[in-house]
């Protein structure tokens, strides 16, 4: 019987091991989940099964097996907390350096939005009415290009880049050095937002099979530095007045 004891003592090391080489390879909550099923589930967990042996086990020993078992036990739930708290760490990381503001990016910023529903409308009033826009708004000697994106609310969508005005498409840190700024989103009205609203206004307003549409929308911010050579997108929330005097009306 002392045999039974002993084997016992191994699986519980053999345990112990393979629980190290899987919480090394932890990433995610669901993989903390799954860990956590595997060795302290109720009905299939590891340890649990081990618990249940302790029955066979002779009086002697059983309680010092009992001991090992807890022991384990408890080391595997500080070990899963321990990983947790590792990972929700790391979350917040990656959360602040995605947030994080820098010359072009910026968690606020303001949007203006423009939409045109009628029959007949397709892409090539899209293009038309962005390119003179932006024409309008930057002169005609920049150019725009549009390139394929993905927006829920329209389809196909598109993105339109104007060459950089502040090195006039030489490359420089505001266009990291490609030339192109992106200046705005844009697309055609997915058929399912007409019959959204349709469905919020409990009639049937716009036919998706007789209207089409286009939408775009663009950072008041991102025109601001295009239009007047603006290289960081931060000055604008600094209420620097020697900055913002500068656009007096
Ligand atoms: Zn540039």
């Amino acid at each position: 019987m002392a045999n039974a004891i002993t084997e016992l003592s191994e699986r519980v090391r053999a345990l112990r091991d393979e629980f190290a080489r899987a919480v090394a390879e932890v990433r995610a909550a669901g993989d903390l989940q799954a860990l956590h099923d595997r060795f302290l589930g109720r009905r299939s967990g590891e340890l649990n099964a081990l618990l249940k042996s302790l029955g066979r086990l002779p009086d002697e020993g059983r309680r010092a097996a009992g001991q090992e078992l807890n022991a384990l036990k408890d080391e595997i739930t500080r070990r899963l907390d321990a990983a947790r708290a590792a990972l929700e760490a790391r979350g917040l990381l990656e959360r602040l350096a995605r947030e994080r503001v820098d010359i072009t990016h910026s968690p606020m910023f303001q949007q203006v939005e423009g939409l045109v529903v009628g029959r007949g409308i397709h892409l090539g009033h899209l293009k038309g009415t962005i390119e003179a826009f932006l024409h309008g708004l930057f002169g005609a000697e920049r150019a725009v290009r549009f390139r394929p994106s993905y927006f829920p609310y329209t389809e196909p969508s598109v993105e339109a880049d104007l060459t950089c005005a502040v090195c006039g498409g030489k490359g420089c840190r505001v266009c990291k050095q490609t030339g192109w700024v992106e200046i705005l989103g844009s697309g055609m009205v997915h058929p399912a937002v007409f019959e959204a609203v349709n469905a919020r206004l409990g009639r049937p307003v716009y036919d998706p099979e007789e209207v089409t549409g286009f939408a775009f929308g663009l950072g008041i911010e991102r025109v601001t530095m295009m239009r007047h050579g603006v290289d960081d997108i931060r000055l604008f929330y600094g209420n620097d007045l020697r900055f913002l005097e500068q656009f007096r009306g």
